[in-house]
């Protein structure tokens, strides 16, 4: 059978998802293919952060954009994806570190980027009253905070959906073409084609990218988190610390979700991970140094998901550099679900008008080239 479409988008992580929902919005009509169903990898499982705090530069007014979207995603989406927002915090452990803070939010404000502030240690007390006495201080994100990361994918999905966009689950897209002027893409018995293809297949982007003859240096990694049994309420903003891997935040059920990038070793073709418990073992030692508070929290579940990360930690966005109507979305290296939304709306932008206001120079990939 053959499906003619505006837009074929491999994927259905955030990235995916937000990107049919935003080319709806333009009138497109796309279809959006899934080899398991949305929200399956990365954007259903990870820790929900929502962050613009401590990101790269060229990231920054993706970001920005993205957060404005954060905050009216009950309109958009009709749900409000349990996005909460309390801040976000990143803690200096000493001297050094805080002026490892001071000298990037100074760099920041020179660039006319203001959301970073820094903070001594008593408005960080403030901030987080549990943290050790012997943190001098740190860098908050007031706008920033967190959201349930499978229910937004779910939500953005759904809203697709209903603006007309064709989700096809479990089937993988396959033998992927171009004819003429249209993109050809098999998917289970099915056969689509579109003048348009979005690749945001996650940590398979790169072999996508690849077989088109685009190939990048990317890899397949499995960042895992834990989460604890109930403690009493202690900490309103997600924390994150300078120096050491470890990000942090409590639920309102008490139970605290722990991660900040320790591996898992990933098994890309059969949807697997196998945790290092070694790692998480690390981590929660180091949230039983700084939050004495934690001391008597048992460690009640670990997963792991599979992710993309590129070599310079930066997302592939934009046109193909080789081909007319190809577009990438994928390699968010660990730092992907906050950009969900506003990578969606550039990408439609891009799509449909072949240009966009927000800066995504650094993230194209003829960078690699
Ligand atoms: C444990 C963990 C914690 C994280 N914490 C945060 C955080 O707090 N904040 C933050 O901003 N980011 C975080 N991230 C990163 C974030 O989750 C990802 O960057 C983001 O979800 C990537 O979205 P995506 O749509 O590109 O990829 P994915 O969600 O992986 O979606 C890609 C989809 O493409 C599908 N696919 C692949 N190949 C094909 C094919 N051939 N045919 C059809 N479908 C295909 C896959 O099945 C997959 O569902 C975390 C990641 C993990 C794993």
């Amino acid at each position: 059978m053959m499906g003619r479409a505006d837009a074929i988008i491999i994927g259905g992580g955030i990235h995916g998802c937000s990107t049919a929902l935003h080319l709806c919005l333009r009138g497109f009509r796309p279809v959006l293919i899934e080899k398991d169903y949305a929200g399956r990898h990365a954007s259903g499982v990870n820790a929900g952060g929502v962050r613009q705090l401590a990101r790269h530069v060229a990231e920054i007014p993706l970001s920005i954009r993205s957060m404005d979207i954060w905050e009216t995603v009950q309109d958009l989406v009709g749900d409000s994806c349990g996005f909460d927002s309390h801040g976000q915090v990143l803690v200096a452990e000493d001297e050094d570190e805080l002026d490892i803070c001071r000298a990037r939010v100074a760099d920041l404000h020179l660039r006319g980027f203001t959301h970073e502030e820094l903070v001594d240690g008593k408005e960080l007390r403030c901030l987080v009253p549990a943290v050790a006495e012997t943190c001098p201080g740190g860098v908050v994100s007031r706008r920033d905070g967190a959201a349930d990361p499978a229910r937004t994918t779910t939500a953005f999905r759904r809203r697709a959906e209903e603006l007309g966009t064709i989700v096809r689950e479990g089937v993988a897209a396959a033998h992927i073409r171009r004819e003429g002027k249209l993109w050809h893409v098999d998917a289970g018995g099915e056969t689509f084609e579109a003048p348009v293809l979005v690749n945001a297949a996650g940590a398979w982007g790169g072999q996508i990218a690849a077989s088109l003859g685009e190939s990048v240096p990317v890899e397949t990694v499995a960042p895992m988190l834990m989460i604890t049994s109930r403690v009493p309420e202690f900490i309103k903003p997600v924390v994150i610390l300078r120096g050491r891997k470890l990000s942090f935040k409590q639920f309102a059920n008490g139970t605290v979700l722990i991660g900040g990038g320790h591996l898992a070793t990933p098994y890309q073709d059969t949807n697997e991970t196998v945790l290092d418990w070694q790692k998480l073992q690390e981590s929660a030692r180091t949230v039983w140094e700084l939050f004495p508070v934690m001391r008597g929290a048992t460690i009640v579940r670990a997963w792991a998901g599979i992710e993309a990360r590129m070599k310079d930690d930066l997302p592939v966005i934009g046109p193909s550099a080789k081909h007319e109507g190809l577009f990438h979305q994928f390699g968010f290296s660990l730092h992907g679900f906050q950009l969900g939304p506003g990578a969606g709306a550039v990408m439609a932008e891009l799509i449909a008008t072949g240009n966009t206001n927000t800066p995504i120079d650094g993230l194209r990939i003829e960078r690699f080239a």
